[in-house]
C-alpha cells in the first residue's frame, strides 16, 4: 500500500538551473572527448546541489538541453565536491556526485542527465573496483553518481547504504569519536528506506539492513517492523541473516 502511494509520486525529475556561480565557486577539468568535471570548491555552493536525488525517474535527452540563461548547447559535466580540487570537510559534510550540463559560454550549471548504459556500466565497475580496494570515499563518489543517474534503481540505492555502514565501520575503528557513526548509520538508513520506495517487490534484505540499523538507534518499533518483514518474505532460505534476525528479534521483544 505504502509503495503504491509513493510510486505515485515517482515523477520524473525537474530539471534544475544553477546560475550565477562565480569563477572562484569552480575548478574545472576537461573529461575527454565530450564532458567536463566541475569541483565545488565551497560549503556554500555545494549547498546549491543535493547529495542525492530524490526517488524518480530521469528523462533520457536525445540532444544536449540549451542554457537557459544564453540559450547555447551545454555539454556534459560531472558536478562534484570529491577529488584533488575539493575540500574534504565539504565531502564529509555534503558530498555532491552528480552528472548535469554546463553551459561554457556563462558558466550555469544544470541538472540531472541521463548516462547511457555504458556509462552506467562503468560507474558500476569503478564502484565495485573502489569498495574491493576498500577505497571507501571512491566508492562512495561512484556509487553516488550510480545513484543520481538512476534514483530508481534499488540496487545502487543498496550499494550506496552499504558503502555509508561501511564506512561507519571503518570510523569505528579508528576511533573518529561519535559523530561520524552516527552520520553515516542515518546516511545509510536514507538510503535503505529510498530503496524500499524504489519497487513494489524491493528484495527482503533490505529490511533485515533497516531492522539492524534501527535497533542500533533503540527505534524498537520500526526494528521490528522491519525484522519481522525480513522474516515472513517468501522465500526466505535458512541461512546467516535469518538466524541473526531471529536472534535480534528476540532481544528486542523479550529484552534477552
Ligand atoms: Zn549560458
Amino acid at each position: 500500500m505504502l509503495n503504491r502511494i509513493l510510486r505515485l509520486f515517482r515523477r520524473s525529475a525537474a530539471r534544475q538551473f544553477i546560475t550565477g556561480l562565480q569563477e572562484a565557486d569552480t575548478v574545472l577539468a576537461a573529461r575527454p572527448p565530450h564532458s567536463v568535471a566541475v569541483t565545488l570548491r565551497t560549503m556554500a555552493v555545494a549547498q546549491r546541489f543535493p547529495s542525492t536525488l530524490p526517488v524518480g525517474r530521469i528523462e533520457p535527452q536525445a540532444t544536449p538541453p540549451l542554457c537557459d540563461h544564453c540559450s547555447l548547447s551545454m555539454i556534459l559535466a560531472l558536478i562534484t565536491t570529491w577529488g584533488p580540487a575539493g575540500d574534504p570537510h565539504t565531502w564529509y559534510e555534503h558530498p555532491v556526485a552528480l552528472h548535469g550540463w554546463r553551459c561554457e559560454s556563462c558558466g550555469d550549471l544544470s541538472y540531472p542527465a541521463s548516462l547511457p548504459d555504458d556509462a552506467i556500466a562503468q560507474l558500476h565497475a569503478e564502484a565495485m573496483a573502489a569498495v574491493k580496494q576498500n577505497d571507501l570515499d571512491k566508492a562512495e563518489f561512484f556509487c553516488l553518481q550510480l545513484v543520481n543517474a538512476e534514483p530508481l534503481n534499488v540496487v545502487f540505492r543498496v550499494n550506496l547504504g552499504s558503502v555509508y555502514q561501511d564506512k561507519r565501520y571503518a570510523a569505528q575503528a579508528d576511533r573518529h569519536g561519535q559523530e561520524p557513526l552516527d552520520r553515516y548509520r542515518l546516511r545509510a538508513r536514507e538510503q535503505w528506506l529510498l530503496a524500499l520506495s524504489c519497487t513494489d517487490a524491493p528484495p527482503p534484505v533490505i529490511h533485515f539492513l533497516l531492522g539492524r540499523n534501527f535497533s542500533a538507534t533503540g527505534a524498537s518499533a520500526e526494528a521490528v517492523k522491519h525484522l519481522t518483514a525480513f522474516l515472513s518474505a517468501p522465500g526466505n532460505a535458512s541461512n546467516d541473516q535469518v538466524v541473526a534476525a531471529q536472534q535480534l528479534l528476540e532481544r528486542i521483544t523479550h529484552g534477552a
